[in-house]
């Protein structure tokens, strides 16, 4: 377990406030009597019945501001305030005999500079804990791919010390783009990632880097070589990492990132010379300065239904599903992400591929025990990009194909929960409708809509193609159900029945 001590930030009132308490101490122990966490104002406050001093620090795995409170019990208050959104619980306890610690716990995915806490005497003996207007972006812990969703250039995190070295810019060059650091050079790591709605990234990590504090989104190319975007977020893990997200263009090559012999870290294009690079044309319209709140794939807003959810209509024991004739229908099941992709994570650090690995599987499974020949553009957690899994379908002449997702949106939205479906053509718009009655009707999950995007997968393959949302990781209501093998079972069930439907109605 890390920590690093809070750089507090403290307002003018409260400083003559702290300066008053370290002169007048108090001498017996303090009692903790009340505290609540506003989501309103995002803002923890607290009283003791005399003069208390403080402490806050933030820790990691999983992240959280922790405020002690020394020479002071804890009264008879809550132990504990769920919150949700990004502050994911709130709860107070006895550290030890002398010391009384509030937790504030952020959801998955969720991080904050430091700075931006700001902790703030409202009287000797009543104290407000502000915390900034949080943001996902960074790296949960584990490691697995965030979602990135920038539209814009964003910098996060920045403090600027801590770490071996400092990122203080980004330049282009004539070879592609340097990174401009002081001190010693990390090794840099690449990873090539794309989401749901096409967008690919390039992902830089830099082990034991923090960002100079004075950088700015302006300081970073914008629109050079075929970069629409750059994301520079120092980690809060200690020492600091940094991750850079390079949001790529349409025809962006993948890029490297190479630590050179001079120190520096170079990022060149990958298999391509630079010269055959264009600049991405820089929208007329001002581009955003601030990145949307969702993931690419659904712009929708949610907007209560105006209908009602009916109630679940799910059988305890499904109907046998319908046979085809042996082994003349094909059917090409994707599976949406694998290897080092394992898509989007959401609530409890529930990831996509946790989800829709074991339903791609099962739905093969019970397709074939009804005579269908399945073909699945992978059957092992592996990475595999998505022409590949167009060409798979195509070379095995499949009748129809099915990419099987789960969804997300900002973790702030736990208010979002349902199923959609996704075709491009018009020859998959009855298999996406098919489909989305089979789930909705086995389920009784939230109807987000049968629509048309054109997701890669669907674009890229002949045949009739539906991509499949079967609920959102980030959704306060679906995440549990996703999470569990039952539902799992059941969602596979109305997959397998939907696909057996459409067959029998005819290709
Ligand atoms: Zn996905």
């Amino acid at each position: 377990m890390e920590s690093r001590w809070l750089t507090l930030g403290f307002t003018s009132g409260a400083l003559a406030t702290l300066g008053a308490l370290v002169v007048a101490a108090p001498a017996r122990a303090a009692t903790l009597q009340y505290w609540w966490f506003d989501a309103q104002t995002n803002q923890l406050v607290f009283t003791t019945d005399s003069q208390v001093q403080p402490r806050a620090q933030l820790l990691v795995n999983p992240t959280r501001i922790v405020v002690d409170l020394p020479n002071t019990q804890l009264g008879n208050t809550n132990a504990s305030q769920t919150v949700g959104g990004a502050v994911r619980e709130v709860r107070a306890g006895q550290f030890d005999r002398q010391t009384a610690r509030l937790v504030i716990e952020l959801a998955p995915g969720y991080s904050l500079n430091p700075q931006d806490v700001r902790v703030q005497g409202v009287r000797p003996n009543q104290w407000a804990v502000q915390l900034p207007t949080l943001s996902q972006g960074t790296a949960p812990a584990s490691g697995a791919l965030p979602a990135p969703t920038a539209t814009a250039n964003r910098v996060q995190g920045n403090t600027g010390t801590g770490a071996g070295s400092i990122l203080s810019g980004v330049v282009t060059t004539g070879d592609g783009f340097l990174i401009r650091l002081s001190g010693t050079a990390p090794t840099p790591t690449v990873q090539i990632t794309s989401d749901d709605a096409d967008n690919r990234f390039a992902i830089i990590d830099l082990p034991n880097t923090a960002v100079a504090g004075n950088l700015r989104p302006d300081d970073l190319p914008n629109y050079r070589y075929s970069i629409l975007a750059w994301d520079v977020a120092q980690q809060p893990t200690n020492p600091p990492s940094t991750r850079i997200t390079l949001r790529l263009g349409p025809t962006s090559p993948d890029w490297r990132a190479l630590r050179n012999n001079s120190g520096v870290i170079v990022l060149p294009p990958s298999g391509v010379p630079i010269s055959s690079i264009a600049d991405e044309p820089v929208p007329l319209a001002a581009a955003p300065r601030t990145p949307p709140p969702a993931q690419a794939a659904p712009p929708q807003p949610q907007t209560p239904s105006p209908t009602p959810t009916p109630p679940p209509t799910r059988a305890v024991e499904p109907p046998a599903l319908p046979t085809v004739p042996n082994g003349r229908v094909v059917v090409a099941i994707d599976p949406g992400h694998g290897g080092r992709d394992p898509g989007a994570v959401g609530i409890n650090s529930l990831q996509e591929i946790q989800v829709i690995f074991p339903i791609s599987l099962r739905v093969t499974e019970l397709l074939e025990a009804q005579g269908v020949t399945v073909v699945m553009t992978r059957r092992d957690n592996v990475t595999v990009d998505l022409q590949a899994r167009a060409d798979t379908a195509n070379r095995a002449q499949a009748n129809l194909f099915v990419s099987i997702h789960a969804n997300a949106i900002s973790m702030s939205r736990p208010d979002v929960n349902g199923i959609e479906s996704y075709y491009s053509s018009e020859t998959g718009r009855r298999l996406a409708a098919t489909l989305q009655a089979s789930m909705l009707a086995a389920t009784g999950m939230r109807d987000r809509g049968v629509k048309q995007a054109r997701f890669y997968v669907l674009r890229q393959t002949t045949m009739p193609a539906a991509l499949l949302e079967v609920g959102f990781v980030t959704g306060a209501q679906d995440a549990p159900k996703l999470a569990d093998p039952a539902w799992r079972e059941t969602m596979a069930q109305a997959i397998a029945r939907g696909i057996l439907q459409y067959i029998q109605q005819g290709l």
